[in-house]
């Protein structure tokens, strides 16, 4: 079988349909309850073998995201190649559309992208254990998007239980003129350290309504004083219509959920005919992924 010597992957985006987070714990770490679920924006990764022996390079359309050895995409590339030990360069092209510290994990989309590509080009794959702990190893979010479904996840993010989602939505996702750092949303999280996480079985939304109900982020407290645009563009969400809206992560992207493509679009266009002073937010219609 011959290897292509170069290929690209889509990375979705993801929704935090719920994230409470509760008290810190002995690591320091906090512990969460959040169902994540991929959506249809979409960054692109694309990789091809290189002549430089050993060299992984990074290139991206989006100013804002480094092309260093701190980009997730070179991180996950480095870690393959201490797993595998292939010994041609490789070149790493990032196409963004997902906006940066959105809460949207574009990042560690990116990076599972990236592994999924070395895999098609090695003709390789790591056991499932050790896909994990390598996609675990390079971000937080990672192995969610290595597992490709909605999931619920505890723990500090470590836990994941893939889980049925038969129902179909369209979100309006709206990202403020200003990024968040999910660090510093922590930081501001006043927690209760003994509030530990409720245990419950796996949450199920038999309907768009009942997902809807379960639509909260703990971390809009967090930000809410000094980000008043948070709150409104939250309330201009539910009143173009939206079934529900919230923070997606710590931020600074929300959405709406709304029952088709159609209301979805129908809404965002309400939102962006209200003329206020918006600055320069985006907006983006995007399914999820089932
Ligand atoms: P999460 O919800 O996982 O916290 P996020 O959407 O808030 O993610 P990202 O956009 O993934 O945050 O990136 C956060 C930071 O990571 C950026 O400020 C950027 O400097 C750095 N970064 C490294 N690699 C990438 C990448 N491939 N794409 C975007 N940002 C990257």
């Amino acid at each position: 079988m011959s290897l292509p010597s170069s290929i690209s992957f889509l990375a979705p985006a993801k929704l935090n349909l719920f994230l409470r987070v509760f008290g810190k714990r002995p690591d320091g770490y906090h512990d969460i309850r959040s169902v994540m679920t991929p959506v249809s924006l979409y960054d692109e990764v694309i990789l091809e073998k290189a002549a430089e022996a050993n060299g992984i390079t990074v290139e991206c359309d989006a100013a804002e995201v480094p092309t260093d050895e701190t980009n997730s995409c070179w991180r996950a590339a480095s870690l393959f190649r201490e797993w595998c030990g292939f010994t041609w360069g490789v070149r790493i092209t990032i196409r963004k559309r997902i906006p940066v510290e959105a809460g949207l994990g574009g990042g560690s989309s990116d990076a599972a992208a990236t592994l999924k590509c070395l895999c098609a080009l090695t003709g390789l794959r790591p056991s499932p254990a050790e896909y994990l702990s390598m996609a675990a190893r390079i971000g937080a979010d990672v192995p969610f998007f290595t597992m490709g479904t909605t999931a619920l996840v505890e723990g500090y993010g470590d836990i994941l239980t893939p889980m049925p989602l038969d129902t179909l939505f369209y979100a309006v996702i709206v990202k403020p003129s200003f990024g968040l750092s999910t660090r510093e949303g922590y930081a501001r999280l006043k927690r209760d350290v003994t509030q530990r996480p409720e245990s419950g079985n796996v949450p199920l939304f038999p309907s768009l309504t009942a997902l809807a109900l379960s639509v909260r982020n703990d971390f809009e407290d967090a930000w809410a004083m000094e980000f008043p645009e948070i709150a409104r563009i939250k309330e201009e969400l539910l009143s173009a219509g939206a079934l529900a809206a919230g923070l997606s992560g710590s931020g600074s992207a929300l959405f709406g959920l709304f029952p088709s493509e159609s209301e979805a679009r129908e809404g965002l266009a309400q939102m962006q005919n209200r003329s206020v002073e918006t600055g320069a937010r985006k907006y983006f219609v995007a399914g999820n992924i089932l």
